[in-house]
This record gives structure tokens, sequence and C-alpha cells, in this order.
């Protein structure tokens, strides 16, 4: 079998991270089959669908690189599909017109409520009750129309719908890949619409046309699509289609274990675009959220794909821990290509009003270096701080300390040495520091702190060497000058 798998987004709003790990196990069950992988818009809710979310949400896709293998397809286009798949029913026998009109299914619903709260009043006797809960039960129940057996129509043009016509009685049993064995009574089925009134299919018909046509042969969803399996299998039946395996994920929720909301960074994937995370960082977090493979923590892509399997995804709802997901994207911040990095963290350190410019030449020698300070893009752009800080430099309180006195007078005695230093690497930097402190007996602390305080400013940077070598000679030599000139030297 060829494994055909899809993720059906509605477009009614933004692709939550709940919905992007569904399309994230679609994917890689997809890939690890080498089968295929689609995507469909569920644009048939008109009044809520847009093309705003729907642009969203393929923005999202691409930029967590979840490439489907043929462009997307737009349920709405194929409303007249669906439409003959209902009347192909009614030839079946599978699906009746049903004449009942929106006032009397209402009118039908108010009297059930009416007897129910009938059998609330107080000194009625208990068979009156019993008997006004039993009609209550019956109007109230899955609706099952009195036409789902060829009854004649009220008039000749009398407007219909088309209904299912529901599986008769005893079990519906459905094996779902996550949740395992799942039984329900098919007295709780109803004569499902299949088309309004005025035509249009719904959204439980579109569903199953479209997954039938476009060869999925695995459902991958979120598990509040549970009770809409048993509502559709049963059209599939109709049909004499075949069933796709279906697995339904439980819903991810926060670190506190409740449903997940704004409060615990239900954002768009977007918005985590925006916060600085790299997607293969989001691609092998989302993958562990519900999803595990013996106690393998971080996956590479074609790890995920070598292992993703269904068997994998738990029973339990995964929880979101930002605190996780900032560990992986440092993760593969590290061992991200450094011209890539580079053009990522740019835009952070220009929304801080750095020019670039000169600085350029040791932003890009430090970044090999720095890659893991910080676990988001803007954490790790503000580390670079100190190598942006524009001559003179301003000096922090602890550095203006550093450098007053006798930390002055060390940092002038070095400062001859360094100009002496034959090739400015971090080595030779190293052992020019080491033999000013020995030759003048001071600690390395007493000389590190002035030339430190020098050159960053007092802004966190690693180790002092290779920060010289990073500044380059002219810029280092420059940034320890300005604090020797006695105009800087009382500090900014
Ligand atoms: N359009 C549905 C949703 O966004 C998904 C339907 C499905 O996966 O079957 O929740």
């Amino acid at each position: 079998m060829d494994v055909v798998t899809r993720f059906a987004p509605s477009p009614t709003g933004m692709l939550h991270i709940g919905g992007a790990r569904t399309a994230l196990f679609n994917y890689l069950f997809a890939k690890h089959h080498n089968g295929k992988f689609l995507l469909r818009i569920e644009d048939t809710d008109r009044e809520r669908s847009t093309p705003e979310a729907t642009a969203a949400i393929l923005e999202g896709m691409d930029w967590l690189g979840l490439k489907a293998d043929e462009p997307p397809l737009m349920q709405f286009e194929r409303a007249a599909r669906h439409a003959e798949v209902a009347y192909e029913m009614i030839e079946r026998g599978t699906a009746f017109r049903c004449y009942a009109t929106q006032e009397e299914l209402q009118a039908r619903r108010d009297l059930g409520e009416e007897k129910r709260q009938a059998a609330k009043a107080e000194g009625i006797s208990d068979e009156t009750k019993a008997a006004l809960l039993a009609e209550a039960h019956e109007l109230l129940a899955p609706y099952r129309s009195p036409w789902r057996d060829g009854a004649p129509p009220p008039a000749p043009d009398a407007s219909f719908t088309v209904r299912l016509r529901a599986p008769d009685g005893g079990e519906r049993v459905l094996e779902d890949g996550v949740q395992g064995t799942i039984r329900i009574q098919a007295s709780e089925l109803d004569d499902l619409i299949l088309l309004r009134a005025d035509g249009t299919p719904t959204y439980m018909l579109a569903v199953v046309v479209d997954d039938h046509d476009m060869d999925v042969t695995h459902i991958i969803r979120g598990d509040d699509h549970l009770r809409n399996a048993f509502r559709q299998i049963p059209i599939y039946e109709a049909m004499g289609w075949t069933v796709p395996l279906m697995a339904h994920v439980p819903m991810i929720h926060g670190q506190d274990g409740a449903k997940l909301s704004k409060r615990h960074g239900a954002l768009s994937t977007l918005a985590y675009r925006e916060m600085g995370y790299l997607p293969e960082a989001m691609r092998a977090y989302l993958l562990r959220i519900g999803w595990s493979h013996g106690d393998q923590e971080i996956f590479t892509d074609e790890e995920a794909i070598a292992a993703f399997d269904i068997s994998g995804i738990n029973r339990a709802p995964g929880r979101l821990d930002l605190d996780k997901l900032g560990q992986v994207n440092s993760h593969f911040m590290r061992l991200a290509d450094d011209d890539r990095l580079f053009g990522l963290l740019k835009p952070y350190w220009e929304a801080e009003g750095a020019i670039i410019g000169d600085a350029e030449p040791r932003l890009r020698a430090a970044l090999p270096h720095m890659k893991d300070r910080g676990n988001t893009l803007p954490e790790l752009a503000q580390s670079f701080a100190f190598l942006l800080a524009k001559r003179p430099l301003a000096m922090n309180k602890n550095a203006r300390k550093a450098l007053s006195g006798e930390g002055l007078d060390r940092l002038r005695g070095l400062r001859d040495e360094l100009l002496r230093t034959p090739q400015w690497t971090a080595e030779q930097i190293s052992a020019t520091i080491t033999s000013y402190c020995t030759a003048q007996d001071l600690s390395m602390g007493q000389i590190g702190q002035p030339l430190r305080a020098a050159l960053t400013g007092g802004l966190p940077a690693p180790d002092i060497a290779p920060v010289l070598e990073w500044l380059g000679r002219d810029e280092a030599l420059g940034r320890i000058d300005d604090q020797l000139a006695p105009e800087t030297a009382q500090g900014a």
C-alpha cells in the first residue's frame, strides 16, 4: 500500500502549535513510508474562512519546512463532487431525501425540552414523570428521519436535505491507532445531513469524499475529532469505500496539565518564529510532545523520519514546556550554519539600532564560538552587544571601578606589551597577558578586570583573549586607548 497522509486545517484562524504538531506527525509518517503528504484547506465554512488565514497557514507550514507533495486542495472548490456523491448514495439506498424543515426539527427539540422540564415539576406521580422523561428522551434522541425508509414527499416540490441513513442498531467499533478500541451504540448516531436544503455539502460529507478521492490511507488528527470518526465511517461504508486507518492524537496541554490556552504559549506557529526559535528546533520539539522513541530526546529530521511510528504516540496529553523548547532551540542554534545564523541574528541587532557596517568581521569571527550563549535568537543576539558597542564605550559602574587607580596603570603597562604581540591571535594575546602578569607579579584577575572593562564597558563577554582577537588589533587597542586617554578615563 502506498501511504498517503494529509493535514486538513480550517482557515478560520492561525496555525496553532497543536495543528502544527498534527501536520508534522502526518508529514513524518508519510516520509517514513516513502508515501505522500498532502494538504487540504477546509474552507467549507464560508463565513469563518478567510484568505488571510489560508495564507498564514501556508506560511506557517512553509516556515516549519513541512512541504506537501502536491499543491493544496481547496475543499470548497469540490462542492459539486461532494453533492454528486450524496446523490450516488441516494441511488444506493444509503442516503435519502428528508423533508423535515428546520422549523419542524426545532419545534421537536423544543417540545422535548419542555417535557424534560415538565418531568421536574412537583406533585406529579412517578408514572407521569417516567412517561414525560421517556417522551423527552425520544424527542431529544439523535434524529432518525421519518423519510429514511423512502416515504413519499409531503408535496411534489417540497424542499429537502439529503441525509445518511444511520446504521440501524448494535455497536459501532473503531480500532484507533492511538486510542485503541472505542465502541459506541449505533443509536447514538443520527441520520446525518449530507447536503443542506440549499444543496451545499456539509463538512462531514466533504471530509470523507476528499479523503477518499485523495487516496488518503492514514488519518492522523486531534482527538477532538474522535466522535466525528463515528459519523464519518458510515459514509465510507455507504459508498463501499475503504476506511483509512485513523489515529486520534491527544491535545497538547500546558505545563500545569490544563487545556492549552494563550497563557501557556498557545500561540500561532509564526509567533514562535518571531520569538526566535529555529524551525528545525520547533520540529524536534513538537515531535516530542506526545510521541516518544526509547529515551532519545532530540531528533534530527532524518532520525525523526526513520523512527516515527503511530505506536509511539502517547495516549496521555503531551505538555508544552517552553524551557524545554529553549534547550532544544539552543541545541539547534549550536548546529546551525554560521552564515545562516548570521543572517538570522542580523535583524535583531538592527532592531536594537546597531549599524553593523565595520563590526561585521568581528561578529562573524565571534559567531562560531558564541552559538551557545542563549536559548532564542534574540537572547543570542543580545550576547554580541559588547562587539557592537561604539567607541568610546559607555562604562557601567563595575567597569568604571575596575578602571580606576591601579587598574588603569596595569592596563597601560599591558597595552605596551600588546602592541608588540606579533600575531593578533587569541593564543599569542593570551601568552602576552600571561607573561605580563608574571613579570609584574600580578594575578590574572588584577589585569583581567580592567582589560575586560575597557573592552566591553562591563557587558557580558566570553574569555578575554578571544575577545581581543575578534575585535581585531585596531579596535581592541582603540578601546583600551579610549580609557587611557585622560578625557575619557573618568568613564562615560
Ligand atoms: N478541518 C479540521 C480541523 O481543522 C480537521 C479535519 C480532519 O482532520 O479530519 O480541525
